[in-house]
C-alpha cells in the first residue's frame, strides 16, 4: 500500500468536474519530481497544483515555481499554504484559456508541468503545443490511454490526430506507469507519466502548419476512409492526380513524415 502524505491533503471534497484525483503516494511524487528534475532558475509552471502534493517538492528546488489553478477554493488554499515561498505566484484561471507566454521570465524556456485533469487533457495537449517553440519540456500525468495515444506508431488503433500533432511538434517519451490507488479518490483507469521535448526545428517541417493541423484533422474525422475521399474539400480532382502518394490510403497508416509531405504538396497548390 502507498504511504499518503498526509500532509498535504486537507478535507477538500475532490470535484469530478475538474478531473479532481490527488497524488497521495510519497514514492510516485518522488518519482515523477526527480524525473521533471527541477532547477533554482527553471522557468517551471505547473498545471493543476490541486492541493500541492508536486508543488511542494517543486517548490523546494525551484522556489520561482508558477502555477495555474481553476478551482478557486484550492487557489486560496495554495497561496494560504505556500505563502512563506516569497516568489511563488499562482494563477487563479483556465490553464486552456491561458497564454502561457504570461509566464515568460527573460530569454529561459518554459517548462510545463502537472497531473492533468482527464477530462480536458487532450484540448490542454493542443493548447500547449502551440507554444512547442517556447518550450524546453513538459511532463504530464496523463490516463495511461493517452500516453499510448501520445505515442503511437502509424497502424496502431490509438495513432490518431493528437499522436500525429504531438510527434510534429515533439519527442514523445513515455515513462513510466501509476497505478489508481497513487491518487486519493482512486480513478477507474490507469494513469502515466510523459515528457514531451518540443524540436528546435521540427525534422519533417510543414510550411503551413495551420494546413497540416486542418489536414489531419480531416483525415482523422474518416479513418476508415481513403485518402481520396478525407482530401476532396482539400484538392481538385486533377491535383489529387498530381501528388506523389497512394490515394487508396487510409489516414491511419501514414507517418508524421507523410502527413507533413502532402500537406506541403497541397499547399503549392491552395484550393
Ligand atoms: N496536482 C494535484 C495532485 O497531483 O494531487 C492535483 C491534480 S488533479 C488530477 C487536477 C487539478 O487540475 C485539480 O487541482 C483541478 O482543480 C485542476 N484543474 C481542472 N481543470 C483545470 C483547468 N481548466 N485549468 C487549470 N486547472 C484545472
Amino acid at each position: 500500500m502507498p504511504k499518503p502524505r498526509h500532509a498535504d491533503l486537507t478535507d477538500h471534497k475532490a470535484r469530478k468536474r475538474f478531473g479532481q484525483n490527488f497524488l497521495v503516494d510519497d514514492n510516485i511524487i518522488d518519482k515523477i519530481v526527480a524525473a521533471i528534475h527541477p532547477k533554482d532558475g527553471d522557468n517551471l509552471i505547473e498545471i493543476g497544483p490541486g492541493q500541492g502534493a508536486l508543488t511542494r517538492p517543486l517548490l523546494e528546488h525551484c522556489p520561482q515555481l508558477q502555477v495555474v489553478e481553476l478551482d478557486r477554493d484550492l487557489a486560496a488554499l495554495l497561496t494560504d499554504k505556500f505563502h512563506s515561498y516569497a516568489d511563488f505566484k499562482l494563477h487563479q484561471g483556465d490553464a486552456l484559456k491561458t497564454d502561457f507566454l504570461q509566464f515568460k521570465r527573460g530569454e529561459a524556456p518554459l517548462r510545463i508541468v502537472g497531473n492533468l485533469p482527464y477530462n480536458i487533457s487532450t484540448p490542454l495537449i493542443f493548447h500547449l503545443l502551440n507554444y512547442a517553440g517556447n518550450v524546453s519540456d513538459m511532463h504530464f500525468m496523463l490516463q495511461k490511454e493517452v500516453v499510448d495515444r501520445l505515442a503511437a506508431a502509424p497502424g496502431d488503433k490509438t495513432y490518431g490526430r493528437l499522436t500525429v500533432m504531438a510527434q510534429y511538434h515533439c519527442q514523445v517519451e513515455p515513462l513510466f506507469i501509476v497505478p489508481p490507488g497513487s491518487f486519493h479518490p482512486t480513478p477507474k483507469v490507469q494513469s502515466a507519466i510523459v515528457r514531451l521535448l518540443p524540436y528546435k526545428q521540427p525534422p519533417y517541417a510543414a510550411t503551413d502548419p495551420k494546413l497540416l493541423h486542418k489536414l489531419v484533422s480531416a483525415c482523422f474525422q474518416q479513418r476508415r476512409k481513403t485518402l481520396r475521399n478525407s482530401l476532396k474539400h482539400f484538392a481538385t480532382a486533377e491535383q489529387l492526380a498530381t501528388l506523389e502518394i497512394d490515394l487508396s490510403l487510409r489516414p491511419e497508416v501514414l507517418t508524421v513524415k507523410d502527413f507533413v509531405e502532402l500537406s506541403n504538396q497541397l499547399a503549392m497548390h491552395p484550393l
